[in-house]
């Protein structure tokens, strides 16, 4: 679980691995993302189009086999600390949480969380819950907002599982999605490469488009179904 976050991490930022220092700067990354020699065409996603996320959806339900998966490489990180710092983006304190708790996922995937507002979904991550002084004792989950791909009616949900931490990588990826990386994309273990992927299609469709969208422009053959009738 926790080299997960790691390679996700590392997933995204595709070699920071190789950033001498990068390690130490997790507790304080800056907001706008650093250039990055070497950068990928897939670190920087074009701004969506509704009908091309929407068939890269339906592609994923439908025919999951055309999908490549790439096999993550394994790697051990050095011996991580008990604890991590959650450095609140809206006051600036510092707050300390047991690594293996949920604070301590989202604290780790703090700066990944706050560089979800630069990619095209422009998702906001409110994450004062996780701060002694903004949070006033409100129960500790992250706050995310964006507006619909398909009619740009203000939308939310909440994040209060370390796994789905593990899952919000995938808004960085550019559509239409042809791979997945084993581990930092399906994030999850133990199901068929099928039922992830159609899991990850439905995950992303049911954060990206509002009730009334998903009505409109169902992507799975199931709703298709519902639809003709
Ligand atoms: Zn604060
Ligand atoms: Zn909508």
């Amino acid at each position: 679980m926790k080299k997960n976050i790691e390679k996700i991490l590392s997933g995204i930022l595709g070699i920071a691995s190789a950033i001498p220092g990068y390690a130490q700067m997790s507790d304080n990354v800056p907001k706008i993302p650093v250039p990055v020699q070497g950068i990928t065409e897939q670190s920087v996603p074009k701004p969506p189009d509704k009908e091309e996320i929407l068939q890269s959806l339906r592609d994923l339900n439908r025919t999951p086999e055309k999908i490549e998966i790439r096999s993550a490489m394994c790697y051990d990180m050095v011996q991580a600390p008990e604890t991590v710092d959650f450095a609140c983006p809206d006051c600036g304190k510092n707050n300390s949480y047991s690594r293996d708790t949920f604070p301590g996922e989202v604290s780790m995937a703090l700066s990944q969380l706050l560089r979800l507002e630069q990619t095209p979904f422009k998702i906001k991550t409110n994450a004062k819950a996780f701060c002694t002084i903004c949070g006033n004792g409100r129960p500790k989950e992250l706050i995310m907002s964006l507006d619909c791909v398909g009619c740009r009616t203000k939308l939310g949900w909440k994040i209060s599982e370390k796994e789905e931490i593990q899952r919000i990588h995938i808004f960085f990826r550019s559509f239409p999605i042809t791979y997945f990386d084993e581990m930092t994309d399906t994030g999850f273990e133990g199901n068929s490469n099928t039922e992830k992927l159609r899991s990850i299609a439905s995950y992303v469709y049911s954060r990206l488009f509002c009730p009334d969208c998903q009505k409109r422009n169902p992507v799975d053959m199931q709703s298709d179904l519902e639809n003709k009738k």
